[in-house]
């Protein structure tokens, strides 16, 4: 069909009109002529009318033939209907292939409303979980009744958290709610059964050896220090090596103990014996012992209580934590040097913070400090009795305790260690 440009259309009826209204002067009867002509025009374009209703009502084939401005209209509607289709086949087509790699997918994908009623779920979802098809519009909450999973729903996810799939204990799964529109939320589920075993393999592993290291050592120590209390009556070229064999032997125990400390916070995920912490008491205990530690090196050591409240957890964890801090001001600050701890409420969060004046860490350093072993520099760390675990302890305790550490230093100046904690976990309710 040939389009036309409008004012061909005009020219047309300007056309019409005249022809009609000649035949109609001839006739004798212009404006009967002339509205013949209309008639037959306006019957003409309810015929048309007609033909595009019936095609609307079923487009599967091509429209109708028309002439004029209706088959323009008539096309532009059969090409715009064709580009829907061809539009929507692909969008299908998409959507399958999506659907088609989410069902791929070996973690569980299951699609929720922010009400929690399931939507869609995949194929691994579905042995994961135990869904059924007419599970589809129910609650997810129904389905994973553990309130630890009803918390972390309602409060609209965050960190991953681990639970057991329903019915399933020994089957863990890791649970990841992702929020991506205003109304729908996509929860992720991983098996970590296996990766678990593994790690529980890990831990054990290095539990047992500790362990069994244990004994030995002391037995090693005992005899060393037995040894060397008679050093008098010893020959002289055994002075030297006794003693480093007998400080090295108290290196690998603090090593032992600390390895031992560590596999214990690992296996508890969280802390369950949570009570009040006397900070005031505890900090009267560290700072004897940190002045025991610092001898000859005269440090300053100086405690300011400016919380007036204590903190809830567990008394042994946090006073590993804190003296891996005042020890380690201690162990890398020069003699003579300042070390300042102070127990502070800020804004909505309790700090522990321990401040020195001593090497300070090229901030390079900073952020792998906490790795197990991880050392700014090895030899001075030996030389100090160090294990290299001191700060992965500390980190893991403040996981327990919903808190974690914040590091500033420079070089040559000092640091500053500090266990920021929420206020959730004052042992008093803050004025
Ligand atoms: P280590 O047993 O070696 O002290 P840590 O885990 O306690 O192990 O500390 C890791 C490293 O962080 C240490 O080797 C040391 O280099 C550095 N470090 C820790 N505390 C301080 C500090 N107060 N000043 C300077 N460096 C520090």
């Amino acid at each position: 069909m040939q389009n036309y440009p409008i004012w061909y259309y005009y020219r047309l009826l300007v056309g019409s009109i005249i022809v009609l209204s000649v035949v109609g002067a001839l006739l004798g009867h212009v404006w009967l002529v002339l509205s013949l002509g209309l008639a037959l025009f306006v019957a003409w374009s309810i015929r048309q009318q007609h033909a595009l209703l019936m095609w609307l009502r079923n487009p599967t084939g091509t429209p109708p033939n028309a002439q004029g401005l209706w088959g323009q209209l008539f096309d532009e509607l059969y090409n715009r209907q064709r580009a829907h289709s061809a539009e929507i086949f692909r969008l299908r087509a998409l959507l399958q292939r999506v659907r088609a790699s989410a069902e791929a997918i070996p973690d569980g994908v299951i699609m929720v409303q922010n009400d929690g009623s399931i939507e869609w779920w995949n194929a691994s979802a579905e042995k994961m979980l135990g869904l059924k098809p007419d599970d589809r519009g129910s609650s997810l909450t129904n389905l994973i009744r553990d309130p630890k999973f009803v918390r972390y729903f309602n409060r609209g996810g965050g960190d991953s958290i681990k639970l057991s799939a329903p019915g399933k204990e020994h089957v863990r799964l890791q649970m990841t709610l992702v929020t991506y529109n205003q109304t729908e939320r996509l929860l992720m589920v991983r098996d970590i059964t296996r990766l678990l075993q593994l790690e529980q393999m890990r831990q054990d592993f290095v539990a047992n050896a500790s362990h069994e290291l244990r004994t030995p050592l002391t037995v090693l120590r005992g005899y060393l220090e037995t040894i060397l209390d008679q050093e008098e009556r010893l020959p002289k070229f055994l002075h030297r090596p006794l003693q480093q064999m007998f400080g090295q032997s108290k290196r690998m125990g603090n090593l032992v103990e600390d390895l031992l400390l560590l596999t214990r916070l690992d296996a508890d995920e969280a802390n369950g014996k949570a009570s009040e912490v006397f900070i005031d008491n505890l900090m009267e205990q560290l700072i004897s012992d940190s002045e025991a530690l610092s001898g000859d090196k005269a440090h300053k050591i100086n405690f300011h209580n400016d919380a007036k409240v204590n903190l809830l957890g567990n008394p042994n964890e946090l006073r590993s934590a804190f003296s891996n801090l005042v020890f380690n001001a201690v162990h890398y600050t020069p003699e003579n040097g300042e070390i300042s701890i102070r127990w502070y409420q800020e804004g909505g969060r309790l700090v522990f913070a321990v401040t020195d004046n001593g090497i300070g860490i090229d901030p390079a350093h900073i952020p792998r400090l906490t790795e197990r072993f991880y050392r700014v520099d090895i030899s001075r760390s030996s030389a100090t009795g160090g294990t290299g675990l001191g700060l992965a302890i500390v980190k893991h305790v403040l996981q327990h305790h919903d808190g974690h550490l914040d590091v500033t230093s420079k070089l040559g100046k000092g640091s500053t260690f500090s266990c920021i904690f929420p206020l959730t976990r004052a042992a008093k309710p803050m004025n």
